[in-house]
């Protein structure tokens, strides 16, 4: 949704309709990653919910807007876990279609320091077709004004989700992660885009290195069509780039423990705040105190924070922000 200058606007309908990809995380812990062919004792395992999508779902959810969720699922061990993740956090599931075959995967091995190694399949994430994208959106529409979409469903998918929520009037956000190139004509149907450094350069083909160079990369963006682009920069905070302002927002200065689902936070919250009628960079330090407060703690949906967490540390400081010559 954009005002008459073209800027992205909050919506007034309330909801989050996120469109994306769901695993089970299986994440082992041992002292050291194996090498080729080895095999390696380890200490720990979790289990958890997962996936860009859901995170997001789910961090809208803890913000306190209706969130629902459009992906899919499989038939088979895992499917409760995510399902009762999904619904036990929250986030609405009447729009999760249950497919033949398995789970989407995200197999992630830690060691001792926090390194770690990820593989992550698919599976019924990429049974997600644009049917089902359409039939939400139909439903929906009056009931959410923010789409949120992310790449790790097909990117076909994501696409067309970002083309028919923007046709119907929907605040479109898209957090492009993992960067893939895209279609060259996308970025006018997207009001917000969320890339942080490495996907900003990916996609950008500027080296995103300070905030002079995220700016840069933001304003790419920006030229070919997206109204407002944010390049998230972790522990360095977030640059802003709008038709009319550039704006860099220092971070809430946090115990950063590990970061993984900073972003997935940053995302989920920002979409809420704005489906909940705040203005721009008021949502932006929302989403900032949501992502900061994500890097505290171990995990990625586990370390999503609750609402009133992220009140409690924006009352506690108050960020600056600079505006930039435009
Ligand atoms: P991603 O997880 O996608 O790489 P970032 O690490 O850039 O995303 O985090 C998203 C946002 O969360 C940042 O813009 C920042 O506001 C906040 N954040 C992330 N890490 C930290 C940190 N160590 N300290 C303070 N804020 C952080």
């Amino acid at each position: 949704m954009r005002n008459e200058q073209g800027q992205a606007v909050a919506g007034s309908s309330g909801g989050v309709l996120v469109v994306g990809s769901v695993t089970a995380d299986v994440t082992t812990f041992s002292h050291r990653l194996p090498g080729n062919g080895e095999t390696v004792l380890g200490d720990d395992l979790t289990l958890v919910l997962g996936g860009k999508g859901a995170n997001q779902a789910v961090a809208a959810a803890r913000a306190g807007v209706h969130s629902y969720f459009v992906g899919c699922v499989g038939s088979d061990v895992f499917q409760a876990l995510v399902v009762e993740g999904l619904r036990d956090n929250g986030v609405d599931i009447s729009e999760v279609h249950q497919v033949d075959g398995a789970t989407g995967v995200a197999h992630i091995r830690v060691d001792a320091s926090g390194d770690n190694n990820i593989v992550i399949v698919p599976l019924a994430n990429s049974r997600l077709s644009e049917d089902h994208v359409d039939q939400a959106i139909a439903k929906l529409k009056g009931r959410v004004s923010v789409m949120l979409t992310q790449l790790e469903i097909p990117a076909r998918i994501a696409m067309h989700a970002v083309r028919s929520a923007s046709s119907a009037g929907m605040t479109v956000i898209l957090d492009p992660a993992p960067a893939l190139e895209l279609d060259e004509d996308i970025w006018q149907f997207v009001d917000i885009v969320t890339p942080n450094e490495t996907e900003a350069s990916r996609l950008s083909g500027i080296a995103v290195v300070d905030a002079d160079s995220a700016i840069a990369a933001a304003r790419w963006f920006c030229d070919r069509g997206t109204s407002s682009a944010l390049v998230t920069l972790g522990s360095a905070g977030a640059v802003l780039v709008t038709g009319s302002e550039t704006v860099q927002f220092e971070a809430y200065p946090v115990d950063a423990l590990d970061t993984t689902a900073a972003g997935d936070a940053f995302a989920g919250y920002l979409g809420a705040a704005l489906a909940d009628g705040a203005q721009l960079h008021d949502a932006v330090r929302r989403a900032m105190a949501a992502g900061a407060l994500a890097a505290t703690k171990r995990g990625a949906s586990p370390s999503l924070p609750m609402s009133a967490d992220v009140d409690a540390l924006m009352a506690s400081r108050i960020l600056t922000s600079n505006r930039k010559d435009h």
